[in-house]
């Protein structure tokens, strides 16, 4: 698969080719077509899979070739919302980068710096806004903009913004946009809030799944410890006393579960810290830079705060609780086993967690091992489960690539972008709606 077989137009083509984007990751081959066609999209994606430019190419491809065909005044023409500032600030550098050889004019809006500077720019006229809930919504107020001829709308990393509190600001701000539009949903984890948010915005839209290669698992050492729920945190204390646990990133399911785990550990002189949605983007940053400084050990997480965190030499993942959902588990444990460095995940489980055990073990196609070497380990009934070919009798061999696969593997290209990572495992379904 090519760009030119994506049927992207010439200035756009020429753009990629200076990105140094040769082959459409999985996401774009998936979505461009659908895109360019009109439909709505419900993607579950991640940063790092190409997303943007999956959603970016056929919104700049549209608008250029509206403009051609009816040359009306500019106007906010498409809406891009992001969580934070720092993606809000990527998605807009990636529009100017794709949209250099068009008259498409591009800005971004956020919070936390004066508004002079961004109303100035607005004034001018832009046909793509990316921004910011909080900040957007302000601006509304003032009246400095209008939403109402925006006929593209993308929600990008819609779970984190409900993490982060926005969902009124956000229904808010679809109901100022044109009903007549196209809207592109993307959200790394698809919990029952964010179906119900997806179904009230989209209409009828083609599903698109992009999932992390396989390949990561067979990598990483998985294990398992069958343990009481209440004796969780000994077994973490436990654990802890090996050295080579060297840099921990430990997954609570709740917030107040992280936190928890963080004040136990303070108790015993374990140095911690959590990161989740009630903390400021602040808090997270200091916690995150301490821990890639490797001045703490242990970091907390939650699944959504821990989507920025790109750490190297990572050498553990422990999965304190299971997640709800056996996508998520693949999208955790990958955090440790980066460049090739292998690492290991290591899995709590209680009883009551045991059918969520057995959905991740048929997800990940292999029986995790389980660890009895220490003294809070208990047998659970109810978690044997029967899978074909499974991998963990594969011996860690790693699976195969197809060329199409390599040909984009992660990696800094000359001008220092990183490439997406490899993703083998991706499947589109066209969806009726709220189906
Ligand atoms: P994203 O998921 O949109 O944040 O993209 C992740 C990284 O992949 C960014 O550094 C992009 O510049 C890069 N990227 C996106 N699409 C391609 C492609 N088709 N070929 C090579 N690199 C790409």
């Amino acid at each position: 698969m090519t760009f030119q077989e994506l049927k992207i137009i010439e200035p756009i083509l020429k753009a990629l080719t200076i990105q140094e984007y040769f082959v459409p990751t999985p996401i774009q081959a998936e979505s461009i077509p659908v895109l360019l066609q009109g439909k709505d999209i419900l993607g579950s994606a991640q940063t790092g899979t190409g997303k943007t430019a999956a959603f970016a190419i056929p919104i700049l491809q549209n608008l250029h070739l509206e403009k051609q065909q009816n040359k009306s005044k500019r106007t906010i023409k498409a809406l891009v919302l992001a969580p934070t500032r720092e993606l809000a600030l990527q998605i807009h550098d990636n529009f100017k980068e794709y949209g250099r050889n068009l008259d498409i004019k591009t800005t971004v809006i956020y919070g936390g710096v004066p508004q002079s500077k961004q109303v100035r720019v607005l004034n001018q006229g832009i046909d793509i806004l990316v921004a910011t809930p909080g900040r957007l919504l302000d601006l509304i107020q003032q009246r400095k903009l209008t939403l109402s001829n925006v006929s593209y709308l993308v929600l990008d990393e819609a779970d984190r913004m409900l993490d982060m509190g926005f969902v009124k600001d956000v229904k808010k701000i679809v109901s100022m946009v044109k009903k007549e539009r196209q809207t592109m949903f993307f959200s790394a984890t698809m919990p029952n809030a964010i179906m119900s948010l997806a179904k009230e915005i989209l209409d009828n839209p083609v599903r698109i799944m992009v999932s992390p290669e396989e390949e990561t698992i067979d990598k990483i050492k998985q294990s398992i410890y069958y343990v009481e729920k209440k004796k969780k945190i000994n077994l973490l204390v436990d654990l802890l006393k090996k050295k080579e646990l060297k840099s921990v990133l430990v997954f609570s399911r709740t917030k107040h579960g992280a936190n928890r785990i963080v004040k136990e550990l303070d108790h015993l002189n374990i140095r911690a810290e959590a990161i989740h949605g009630n903390k400021s983007q602040g808090a997270r940053q200091r916690a995150l830079a301490l821990f890639k400084a490797k001045r703490i050990r242990v970091l907390v997480a939650t699944d959504i705060a821990a989507r920025g965190i790109d750490v190297d030499e990572l050498s553990h993942v422990i999965n304190y609780d299971l997640p709800d959902v056996a996508e998520t588990y693949i999208h955790r444990i990958g955090r440790t086993g980066r460049a090739g460095l292998g690492g290991s995940a290591i899995s709590f489980c209680s009883q009551d967690e045991a059918d969520l055990l057995k959905d991740i073990q048929k997800h990940i196609k292999m029986t995790i091992a389980v660890e009895k070497d220490s003294v809070y380990s208990i047998e659970l009934t109810n978690t044997s489960f029967n899978v074909k070919n499974d991998r963990s009798s594969r011996n860690n061999k790693p699976t195969n690539h197809s060329k199409h696969q390599k040909s984009y593997s992660r990696k800094r290209t000359k001008n220092n972008k990183v490439k997406p990572k490899n993703f083998s495992k991706y499947d589109s379904r066209n969806q009726s709606k709220h189906s």
